[in-house]
């Protein structure tokens, strides 16, 4: 048994469209993430291309200093995949063709009904004395050796085929390694800046009893995500944490676990039986395509306009022209007039209107770019928020549409 902060491990990409911009390797953070759900911070990650020497070269090195090395990619059938090769290589030992594996391709290019080429024969081949790793995600399947004083995984490069096989394969051998899982929590929180929830997570992180708990940030614009990880199973010391991360964050704090914002806001309507419509002018739709997106959104949704010009705000939604031309389009009374119009057309519980400067032009002194009002009208009356976000017009899009959603979550919840 290995402590999980002691085990030393590292991951190591191979393909030379990873180093040429084409791909972005995704591969690693995702692995990274759950490996510190597990108490487990990775020490490197290389990324390597195409190349006999330098993948040798990288492979003896990761090989000699850890106990785990997670290679992916370089398992196809094309001349460029070496990884089978390589390994072989390193350990002396010659690649052995693996019938079981030899006959998987085979039935699943029968099923497929598609030729099996020769060089497809080429993925059932392993270094002598590999433990071969079976993809039911797709052809080639991975494998696992000692090299060095490390045990080295190798998986396919294809997103889910190396998720799939790290979820059946790594993970559990590596808990399995550590003994008792952390403790481990993480609160969702909408639009704090990162500097700022570090700032006020300082005292839960300074204080003397929380030394031996692990705390990370991860920053998904507009969420952010606050988690930590206390070891050896401390479930109370892991809940007693949270206890004080809730009285700090407060209503920041949109969703904890694996919850989220527009699941959760579907799953509090349909338990209040309650319906909302939606009159979204910056956002083009982006709040009703987040609400749609969540299985069982009809129960809740019906109707949702974008009302991008004025002749559409005031003739579909209602908006007298009047106000429009009083206020502009981007102010607070016809941010209000769009969500009580569409209230009433979608005979909904909750209408919510929106309307704002997205950018990047379009701003005035008044109303710089980044000005919204979001309004939320439902039976107590309308709320109407009015913000100057920063950023460019996606940032100011999805920031919008997540503020609307959350309003709706604050209004609905208990
Ligand atoms: P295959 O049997 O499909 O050829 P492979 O093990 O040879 O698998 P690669 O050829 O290296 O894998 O990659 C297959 C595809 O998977 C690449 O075209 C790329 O789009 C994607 N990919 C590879 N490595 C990564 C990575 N580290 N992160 C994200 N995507 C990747
Ligand atoms: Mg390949």
């Amino acid at each position: 048994m290995t402590d999980a902060s002691s085990l030393h491990v590292e991951l190591l990409a191979t393909g030379d469209e990873l180093l040429t911009g084409q791909v972005i390797d995704t591969n690693s953070p995702w692995l990274m993430d759950r490996l510190w759900d597990l108490g487990v911070m990775v020490r490197r990650k290389v990324l390597v291309g195409d190349d006999r020497e330098d993948l040798a070269a990288a492979m003896q090195e990761a090989s000699g200093r850890s106990d785990l090395v997670v290679m992916s990619g370089g398992l196809g059938p094309t001349e460029d995949d070496l990884t089978a090769e390589v390994v072989a290589g390193a350990m002396g030992v010659p690649l052995e063709v693996h019938e079981p594996s030899l006959e998987a391709i085979r039935e699943r290019f029968r099923k497929l009904s598609r030729e099996m080429t020769p060089n497809n024969a080429k993925q059932a081949r392993f270094p002598r004395g590999a433990t071969v790793i079976p993809n039911r995600f797709g052809t080639a399947p991975g494998f696992s050796v000692r090299l060095g004083r490390a045990e080295l995984v190798a998986l396919p490069g294809v997103p889910v085929e190396y998720r799939g096989l790290c979820e059946e394969f790594v993970l559990p051998q590596v808990s399995a390694r550590t003994g008792s899982a952390p403790a481990f929590r993480l609160v969702k929180l909408f639009a704090v800046p990162e500097s700022h929830a570090d700032q006020a997570m300082r005292p839960v992180m300074d204080d003397p009893r929380n030394a031996s708990v692990r705390f990370g940030y991860r920053a998904h614009w507009p969420e952010i995500h606050v988690k930590w990880s206390v070891p050896d199973g401390g479930e109370a010391h892991a809940d007693r944490i949270l206890a004080q991360v809730r009285s700090i964050f407060g209503d920041a704090i949109f969703a904890e676990g694996k919850d989220e914002l527009a699941p959760l806001v579907v799953a509090a309507l349909a338990r209040r039986r309650e319906r909302v419509a939606l009159a979204e002018s910056c956002t083009g739709g982006l709040v009703a395509e987040m609400l749609t997106r969540v299985p069982g959104s009809s129960d809740v949704f019906g109707l949702g306009v974008v009302a991008y010009a004025n002749e559409a705000k005031s003739g579909l939604v209602g908006v007298p022209p009047e106000l429009l031309a009083a206020h502009g389009a981007v102010s607070e009374p016809v941010a209000r007039a769009l969500a009580e119009g569409i209230r009433g057309a979608g005979k909904a519980t909750w209408g919510i209107g929106i309307t704002g400067i997205a950018g990047p032009s379009g701003g005035t002194p008044e109303k710089p770019v980044g000005t919204v009002f979001v309004a939320l009208a439902g039976p107590g009356g309308t709320e109407v928020v009015h913000r100057v976000w920063r950023g460019d017009r996606d940032r100011v899009r999805k920031t919008t549409a997540y503020e609307a959603l959350d309003m709706l979550r604050r209004a609905t919840r208990g």
